[in-house]
């Protein structure tokens, strides 16, 4: 007998407590917050869903992982078993940790881009697009068009666009050091990437002699969607196909906050010895020791012990099954949403969901102000606010009004995913009511995190 019900593939041994507000208490709390989200005490937040980085649950192994950690500064065993981890993964030579993804974004960066270079990528994120352009490179961004079409359904819209990859390569000879793919494409509302698909970019790219590089945060949830969607995949492990992925490029940058199943980490790992030893020197520089890259040994642990946890199958089928299935309630509902549900979140399609809400108003930003004011609920906007403000100070509205739901790893259980649901289908009940916003204090950068709004009309609900 097999039993149709998914079930969290672990039990609690730690509880964190919760806190219930009433819509009072959060009323006062938005204000304060200058109708900033990122503005909260997160005490204020009965179910914290603004992202999956760094925000999991470790496992009793990781703990155990983590008074293993050696701490000696150099040649510690936790290094051993970092490396080991990731080389069981990835195949690649050497492997170097860092304190976060964007920490091996730039010293990769600083030791392999020019001015004036260029780096396709499937979708740079932002912090990968900050990186090349801060070494005055052109992040170029080539999904398939099917990838920015938020309701079409496509298996693999994560995909990179080949015939614009042959185009990049053959019309700039010398100028596009490496390609990236990012697996899976989070900005792109964290869609898979299909071997095929990566197997052709690698034969493109070994045509032009330029190596692939994977942005490889979401690896094995990447590897759970090949394994359910694409063909000859299917009785494979999430290992094997991992294995596979890594099998066609030449490096990696890792974020061990997403898919290493830890608070803190990352890493870089490559096969080129020359470049791998440029690399070292830069981490010397700013990270550390090539054998803890800015890590303490108990973080190596956690990091090494997290990598063999995430490619578990019952973990990635209850991982990736948890967000489909608020993804199918808000599909149910005419709820519009980013199709089919990526694997860390679900991004709902507020230009579509409030068109009474002008862009300038920021409809996106509204949406996830109600979600906290009805409900308790921190999500994020992906949309003007966040990417609106141009560098010359002027504005332009995005190309999307979304709000991303990221879920972290092995936090919360299928009630809070019920109670979520509630609450969605609540706000769409009074959705015309909701107003837009207008920002009233606004940093000249990234203003997403500091900005202070307040509603356009009086209050946020009519
Ligand atoms: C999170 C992330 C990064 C950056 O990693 P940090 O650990 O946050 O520095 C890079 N690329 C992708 C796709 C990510 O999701």
């Amino acid at each position: 007998m097999e039993f149709k019900t998914i079930i969290e593939p672990f039990r609690i041994k730690t509880v964190e407590p919760i806190r219930q507000t009433t819509r009072e208490q959060r009323e006062v709390a938005l204000r304060e917050a200058g109708y900033n989200l990122f503005q909260l005490q997160a005490e204020d937040v009965l179910i914290d869903l603004l992202t999956d980085s760094g925000t999991g649950a470790m496992s009793s192994e990781q703990w155990a992982g983590m008074m293993r950690g050696d701490e000696s500064y150099a040649g510690a065993t936790s290094f051993y078993a970092f490396e080991a981890a990731v080389q069981r993964i990835t195949g690649l030579k050497h492997v170097i940790p860092t304190h976060q993804g964007r920490a091996a974004e730039r010293i990769l960066f600083g030791s392999i881009l020019r001015d004036g270079d260029i780096v396709p990528n499937n979708t740079h994120f932002d912090t990968t697009r900050a990186n090349v352009e801060y070494r005055n490179a052109k992040a170029l961004d080539i999904p398939i068009p099917e990838g920015r079409q938020p309701h079409l359904f496509h298996p693999f819209k994560g995909n990179i666009d080949l015939l614009q990859l042959e185009d990049v390569l053959s019309q700039n000879p010398g100028r596009v050091p490496l390609v990236m793919i990012t697996i899976t494409n989070n900005s792109g509302g964290g869609q898979p990437v299909s071997m095929a698909n990566i197997r052709a970019a690698y034969e493109i790219c070994r045509q032009f002699g330029v190596p692939l590089f994977l942005d490889a945060c979401r690896f094995a949830e990447n590897a759970w969607f090949i394994k359910i969607r694409e063909k000859g995949y299917a009785n494979k492990s999430p290992l094997a196909i991992a294995q596979e992925m890594f099998s066609y490029v030449d490096g990696c940058t890792m974020s061990a906050k997403k898919d290493g199943l830890a608070n803190i980490g990352g890493f870089l790992a490559l096969n080129d010895d020359e470049l791998a030893q440029r690399c070292k020197n830069a981490l010397i520089l700013t990270e550390g020791f090539p054998t803890y890259g800015g890590l303490a040994g108990y973080d190596l642990e956690a990091i090494a012990v997290g990598l063999q946890e995430v490619v578990r199958e019952d973990y990635l089928q209850y991982r990736i099954r948890s967000v489909a299935y608020l993804g199918d309630i808000l599909i149910k509902a005419d709820i519009p949403i980013v199709q089919p549900p990526g694997g860390h979140a679900i991004y709902i399609d507020a230009k579509a969901m409030l068109p009474h809400i002008p862009q300038s108003e920021y409809p996106a930003w509204a949406l996830s102000l109600a979600l906290f004011l009805e409900g308790g609920i921190r999500s994020v906007e992906i949309g003007s606010v966040m990417f609106g403000q141009q560098p010359d100070g002027s504005e332009e509205p995005a190309a999307m009004e979304l709000v991303r739901l990221a879920f972290p790893r092995r936090v919360y259980t299928q009630s809070h995913v019920d109670y979520l649901a509630e609450v969605l289908l609540h706000v769409n009940t009074i959705k015309n009511r909701i107003q837009g916003m207008r920002i009233t204090d606004s940093p000249p950068v990234l203003r997403h995190f500091t900005a202070r709004l307040e509603p356009a009309h009086g209050s946020l609900f009519m």
